[in-house]
């Protein structure tokens, strides 16, 4: 804390930069923000060099809001920069906090990606098949670009991690709550899920849509190819919905849009594994006992992996990699 301000830090590690952009979202508040803190890092938004954060002295940030899964050489080294100069390291995100999207390149390896990226897509020209490399020899000298790592991991599984703000992007209202905790010093115990501030339940406890009084699904369906009633649970109507194994806090703001849940929450205190729960939930939604039928039901889940694990498969029981 320098002049009675806190130092708030911003980092962008591996993920799409919403999480940066959804911070000026809170409005008004950002008022709030700047009379209580300095932005003594923020890479993405101002000209600071990582020398800058070298040189500080340990715990000298107060809040890092650290945004972006592992998935770098780069996006490790900062976190534990940040980490070491950092009071308190907040999981920003569900990239960082549960490995987000680019967590479903665990799903494959990272040959693969390079791969598909370099070499076979329709777009690419590159006849010489070239991929990166972390050093490449050109006649000015050596450049040098960071690893790509064999697995994404979440931020909590390279550095000890103080709170996580879930969320793709996450909400404004859960960022000014946990912003005014911060400021007027009252934030939960360590470990807590920030999202939590504002709903200890489920997305589906948050949810306006009608829940029938007998469950019973004959057929899953795409969202694009389904024909939603408008009014009734989008899960009962066999549109795969993640509500029931995703923490709110949200705002149910896909569900509002006629979308359903893709479980950017993460899944709630109870819940170890959001894509399992999911499975075992669906068994229970299906009307039939005939197991040929039960099979193409389940068969007509396109990319059941990306369905049920599309944020949180690097904290997931599949995917709970320490390698590189
Ligand atoms: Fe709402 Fe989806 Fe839960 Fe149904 S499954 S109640 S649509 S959040």
């Amino acid at each position: 804390m320098s002049d009675g301000k806190l130092n708030f830090a911003f980092y962008w590690a591996a993920s799409c930069g919403g999480c940066e952009v959804v911070v000026l979202d809170i409005d008004e508040k950002i008022l709030d923000v700047v009379e209580a803190a300095d932005v003594v890092f923020w890479p993405c938004a101002m000209d600071f060099k990582y020398d800058d954060v070298e040189e500080m002295e340990e715990g000298e940030i107060d809040v890092c809001f650290f945004n972006g899964a592992i998935r770098n050489e780069e996006n490790e080294e900062i976190a534990e920069l940040l980490r070491e100069k950092s009071e308190v390291v907040v999981a920003f995100g569900s990239c960082s906090a549960l490995g987000g999207i680019p967590g479903l390149g665990n799903g494959t390896t990272k040959e693969d990606i390079f791969e598909k990226a370099y070499n076979s897509t329709h777009s690419t020209e590159n006849e010489e098949e070239i991929q990166p490399e972390p050093r490449t020899e050109v006649p000015e000298g050596e450049l040098t670009i960071p690893e790509f790592s064999n697995y994404v991991r979440a931020l909590d599984q390279v550095v000890d991690v103080d709170y996580y703000l879930p969320g793709c992007p996450t909400n404004p209202d859960i960022i000014v709550e946990a912003v005014e905790a911060i400021i007027e010093g009252e934030l939960p115990p360590a470990g807590t899920n920030l999202a939590t501030l504002v709903s200890r339940k489920t997305l589906c406890d948050e949810c306006d849509r009608e829940l029938a009084d007998e469950k019973s699904v004959t057929e899953f369906k795409r969202p694009h190819l389904a024909e939603d009633n408008g009014e009734g649970c989008l899960l009962e109507q066999g549109i795969l919905c993640m509500g029931p194994a995703t923490q709110a806090g949200c705002g149910a703001r896909c569900i509002s849009a006629n979308f359903p849940c893709r479980g950017c929450f993460g899944p709630p205190e109870k819940i170890d594994d959001q894509g399992a729960k999911m499975v075992s939930l669906l068994g229970s939604l299906i009307d039939s006992e005939d197991e040929e039928e039960i099979e193409e039901m389940i068969d007509n889940i396109t990319d059941p992996f990306g369905t049920f694990y599309s944020y949180s498969l690097p904290k997931s029981i599949l995917k709970r990699s320490e390698k590189k």
